[in-house]
Formats: structure tokens, sequence, C-alpha cells
């Protein structure tokens, strides 16, 4: 699959751009490659490019989320709980909630008519949320399972989202006959011109209740606050998200929920330094164990590894430890390596048997200390 192209750039926009400008050059856009006017054959697929990235960038959420951390922030690979599925139906002709869709550019550029529509009487997906939580390094890399607290709306069992008391209860708008939709007439400069909305009786819904149902009150939802259990896999990194099916804004029209996405936020470790699926830490070394070699436990998220420093180790040396960094939550048979970097350390204190023996070291060089060396061979 080819790479996805980052969404202001398929906007044409710049990362500053306000609000206005990003609905301009998405409607201009829209305009441009909508398949009922381009006939290219890859006028489709740009359209619903386009439709992507405005539904990101048109709304705050989900643009602070795409400005912090690209496409990943709707990665739907992290969890092990909805699988692959659509960011809240991307490309969809109906106009998602929230957004201004089709329906809104069909009307402005192509005159209205006597299309009907239907925004507002059929089911309709909720948004989607967000929420964070944040974990020890450690439960990053090993995986763990957190119960989080949530809210969110259900629909009501009693009356399956109806309102009503029973099925009787419920009678066909008169207002509307049913159709949610009520049509007024405007003249206009260009001429008269039938727009339609949804019928402030029945709000769209084509159907009035005479009896509220007794559980939720005639809301045909219940507001719920429960705890789940998020299953973060091993291997998450900082801002993934995970994505909790269903549990999001309640949907419309007995539409189904928006989905809840948990960004993952990981507190750094004092000593372990984690960049991709590698691991960097720094160890002290002592002059005199660089120089004679030693062997060393070296701490890794897999516990102690006994690493042998050659003789000889220069400051800043790296040594790496194959397969001991973190396992990639996408596949686990790739896992990361470990860095160690020797941090060689000149005493800045002697007692006096030390002063002693570093002494006779210095006097035993016949050949004068490497600086006399430099020295000798330095010219201007
Ligand atoms: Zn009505
Ligand atoms: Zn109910």
């Amino acid at each position: 699959m080819a790479e996805k192209r980052d969404y202001y750039e398929v906007l044409g926009v710049d990362k500053n751009a306000s609000a206005d400008e990003i609905k301009k050059a998405y409607r201009k856009l829209a305009k441009k490659y909508h398949p009922d006017v381009n006939k290219a054959p890859d006028a489709e697929e740009k359209f619903k490019e386009v439709q992507e990235a405005y539904e990101v960038l048109s709304d705050d959420d989900k643009k602070a989320a795409y400005d912090r951390y690209g496409h990943a922030a709707f990665d739907q690979n992290a969890g092990g709980f909805g699988g692959a599925g659509g960011f809240g139906g991307f490309g969809g002709f109906g106009g998602g909630a929230g957004g201004f869709g089709f329906d809104d550019i069909f009307e402005s550029f192509f005159g209205g008519g006597p299309r009907t529509n239907t925004r507002n009487t059929g089911p309709m997906k909720g948004e989607d949320r967000t929420m964070s939580v944040e974990i020890d390094f450690m439960d990053a890399i090993k995986g763990l399972q957190k119960d989080i607290k949530i809210n969110y709306d259900e629909q009501c069992p009693h009356c399956h989202g109806s309102g009503a008391n029973t099925p009787n209860d419920i009678s066909t708008c008169t207002r509307c006959n049913g159709t949610g939709t009520v049509r007024t007439q405007q003249r206009t400069a260009f001429g008269t011109y039938v727009a339609t909305s949804a019928c402030p009786d029945c709000n769209g819904t084509g159907k009035k209740i005479t009896v509220p149902c007794s559980h939720c009150h005639g809301n045909g939802y219940i507001n719920k606050s429960s705890t789940i259990t998020l299953n973060i896999p091993a291997g998450i990194n900082e801002g993934n998200l995970i994505r909790v099916k269903g549990k999001g804004e309640r949907g419309i029209n007995g539409g189904e929920n928006g989905d809840l996405f948990v960004g993952v936020h990981i507190r750094p470790h004092k000593y372990f330094i984690r960049q991709g699926d590698d691991i960097y830490m720094t160890i002290p070394v002592s002059a005199v164990d660089a120089a004679l070699g030693c062997k060393i436990d070296v701490p890794t998220v897999y516990g102690d590894v006994s690493v042998d420093i050659p003789q000889g180790t220069q400051p800043g040396t790296t040594l790496r430890l194959r397969g001991k960094g973190v396992k990639n939550y996408r596949n686990n048979s790739r896992v990361g390596n470990q860095f160690v970097k020797v941090d060689v350390q000149i005493p800045k204190h002697l007692t006096g048997k030390e002063k002693d023996l570093y002494t006779q070291l210095r006097n035993l060089n016949n050949k004068g200390s490497i600086f006399d060396q430099f020295k000798k061979n330095f010219k201007f």
C-alpha cells in the first residue's frame, strides 16, 4: 500500500491554516474531484483522500491528535479490540455527524433542487472520543491489563432506543407525515429554491412518542459508568492509540456509538531511554576497568546480561546487546536492541595508596607521556 499522504498536503494548506482556510481548501478540492463532475479514473480516490483529510483537520480533537502523532494517531492495530475498520466512516457520502458532508457540498455547488436532505433521519454513528492513560516504562515493555473508568451512553434495553414505553406508544409525526423533513421555499437571485430541513416537531425522526419509556424517561439511552479492562500490548510506544469500539459518543437516530481512542503515555525510566524498539543506556566504568577490560552484569529490560568490556575500551564506546530491546507490538518476532554506552570515569579523588600506584604507572613509561609524544610531533 502506498504511503499515506500528509493531510495538510492533501488539502494544500499550511499547518497553521485556520479552520476557515481548511474548509475553503476542502470545498475547492471536493468540487474538483467530485465523481459526478470529474471523470478521471483516480478522481474518486482523490475525493476520498480529501474527505478523509478534512474529517480529521476539521475536528479539533482529531486534528490535535494528528498534529501530535501523525497518521499513527488513527492506528487501529494497537489493541485487541476493534481490529480494522474505518475511523468514523471515511469516504462515506452520507455526511458524517459534526462535519459537513456531501449534502452540504451538493447543495452549495449544484444549486439545491428537489434533492431531499436526509441527514437527520437516518441512523448515524456517534463521534469518536479520546482519553489518555499513563503507564510505567516497564509496563509498556511487558504489556499490561489496565482497568479504566469510562462513562458512555448505552441504548436503553427496555425501549431499544426508541424512547417509547411500548411499540404502541409511537405514532407518526403529523407535521411531516413521518418523513422527518419539511420543505420551505426560498426566493434567491437565481430563482426559487426548495430547501428541506429536519422537522422541528419530531427532530427529523418522523415519529412522535405518546408515552415515554419508564426506564430511560424517553431518552432512548442510559448513561453508564463502568470500569473496563484495557489490553495494552507489550511493546506499545508513546502516543499509540488503543481503540475501544462502541464507547465513544452515542449514535444518532439509532446509529451505533462512536469509538473511544485511548492514547498511551509512558513515564520515562531513570536509566533506560527508548527510541522506537531500541533501548539506550549509559553505564559508568572506571579507567582501570576500561584499560584492563572486565566482565560486568548490565541491566536490561529482561534482567542482567553479562557483558565483556574489552581491554582498552575507549570512552564513549557503544556496545550492542542484540535482541535486548523492545518486542515490536505489531510484529512480535521483531525485537529491538539495547545499546550500552561506556562512560569511562577518571577518579576525582585518590587515596594515598592509589596516588602511589598512579605515580608508579607514570614513571613506568620511559618513552614519556602521551602529551610529550604529541608535543614532539606538533608543528606550526
Ligand atoms: Zn415530524
Ligand atoms: Zn428506554
